[in-house]
């Protein structure tokens, strides 16, 4: 398989890829070494996850110039993402032995009453590009410490970065037959979905998250699906700092190009503040660099996927047609490799494409609404529930539109953030199941009950 620099369109590295042959051996390792992996005390398995979050602290330069160069995410943001998901390992450090840990339920009487939590056993975990450390830990780390095995698979387009996982991992302390990766696209993925599992772990696309999950069905496993968002952000006219608003929706939409599950996808802004806010939004986005991913004041690399730029051009494109104006952007960079401009569409509704289907990249709808109802109106109008944001000087009426949205997270005042100490769900087409906080680690358990007479 062909490993592709973003940036250039350049082949970085060609690695072998897994076939059924080699799937059903790794499975087959993977299926002797769980037990072995769940016997290990929980404090060594904590403490072998600590140890792996310090060697990928050791390796951070080359990790991040790894992750750059086949994702073609800015360098300073892979380094931001590889030193922020180490916030997962600090709260696996603190909490796991907690929600682990045997419940005794009734301690005295004829019969004593307690709670076990047991690992699945060999869980798939088949991965996303976008935030390979963040999703991939998310659910390999939560699965590991639980006393699973887990059967990684990367996607093929974080596949250097998944064979460093590891690498690493094994390293720190983790059998090698309690961690494996799995080369490949969907075909290889296809091969995961076919063998004996005892759980699917699925971070990726709504339309990949669907399918997998009715393939899978029969099994009667545990299936988690981590999927797509059209999350919205709603601009009230009350806000503090109009300028600092827009700022910080600007980044909420643009962070890594945009492509993260929870980036802000569609603004709606109040009518009485929506001329000055988007005079304030235009120019933050105008000053974003964009250019080779690793040069230091680069906010704005290339796509990772080489079809993304026309798949996004075709939604601006029908935007601009039914009305829409295009603010800045709205078309490909001149350098080689997979650069779109980062766009800004004003004079947005719901007919066009772009406020409605996931865009993944560097383009923003935002419309003007006459007051909350009609925001809260349109801020439903969508199949997915992940995130949704208000920015208001009001706390209280902040949460009364958002209790009136279907999303697995809420914020007020920020948006696009994830947080180890609370749940990440989604609803609906987002996805089903959740990873962090006390509930994700528990998420890769059955709970046992245990009546005990003596
Ligand atoms: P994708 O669905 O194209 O691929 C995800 C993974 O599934 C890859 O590893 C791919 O190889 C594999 N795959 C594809 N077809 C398969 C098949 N038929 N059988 C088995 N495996 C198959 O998604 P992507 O492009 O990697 O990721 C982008 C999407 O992920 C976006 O929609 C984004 O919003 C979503 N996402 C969600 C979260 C979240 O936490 N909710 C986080 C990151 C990304």
């Amino acid at each position: 398989m062909d490993i592709i620099n973003p940036a250039t369109g350049k082949i970085i590295e060609s690695i072998p890829e897994d076939n059924k042959a080699s799937v059903i051996e790794k499975m087959a390792r993977l299926r002797s070494g769980q037990p072995l992996w769940a016997d290990v005390p929980l404090e060594e398995r904590v403490s072998v996850i600590g140890q792996f979050g310090q060697l990928v602290r050791n390796n951070l330069d080359e990790l991040s110039l790894l992750l750059s160069s086949e994702t073609g995410k800015p360098l300073q943001q892979a380094k931001n993402e590889i030193t922020g998901a180490h916030n997962r390992i600090v709260h696996i450090q603190a909490e796991a032995s907690k929600w682990l840990a045997r419940e005794i339920v009734t301690a005295a009487g004829p019969t004593r009453e307690e709670i076990v939590y047991e690992p699945l056993g060999v869980i798939a975990n088949i991965s996303a590009w976008n935030f390979p450390y963040n999703v991939g830990y998310n659910v390999f780390l939560y699965a590991l410490v639980a006393g699973n095995a887990v059967a990684y698979k990367p996607s093929e387009y974080a596949s250097l970065t998944g064979l460093k996982f590891k690498e690493l991992l094994w390293e720190a302390g983790i059998p090698q037959n309690a961690f494996e990766c799995f080369i490949g696209g969907p075909a290889v993925g296809e091969l995961l979905l076919e063998v004996d599992m005892d759980g699917y772990f699925f971070t990726g696309s709504y339309r990949t998250g669907k399918y997998i999950a009715g393939r899978v069905a029969g099994k009667l496993v545990p299936v988690q699906l981590e999927l797509g968002g059209k999350d919205p952000l709603y601009v009230a006219d009350d806000v503090a700092d109009i300028r600092q608003a827009a700022i910080n929706a600007a980044e909420g939409a643009f962070y890594n190009n945009g492509q993260s599950c929870c980036a802000v996808e569609r603004i709606y802004v109040h009518e009485r503040i929506y001329d000055e806010f988007v005079q304030a939004f235009v120019a933050e986005v105008k000053s974003y660099v964009v250019g080779d991913p690793l040069h230091a004041d680069t906010y704005i690399g290339p796509l990772t996927r080489k079809e993304q730029p026309d798949l996004i051009l075709a939604q601006i494109q029908d935007a601009i047609q039914k009305g829409a104006r295009l603010e800045v952007g709205g078309k490909k960079g001149e350098q080689e490799g997979y650069y779109l401009l980062p766009t800004v569409l004003t004079g947005v509704n719901h007919q066009m494409a772009v406020m409605k289907e996931e865009s993944f990249g560097p383009v923003i709808g935002i419309q003007s609404v006459k007051n909350d109802q009609e925001a809260v109106q349109l801020m439903n109008d969508t199949e997915y529930g992940l995130t949704a944001a208000v920015f208001s000087a009001d706390e209280s009426r902040a949460k009364q539109l958002l209790r009136q949205l279907s999303t697995g997270t809420a914020y007020w005042n920020c948006c696009d953030r994830v947080s180890p100490g609370l749940p990440w769900s989604g609803r609906r087409h987002s996805g089903m199941g959740v990873t962090l906080s006390h509930l994700g680690i528990r998420a890769f358990t059955h709970p046992r009950a245990w009546h005990l007479r003596d």
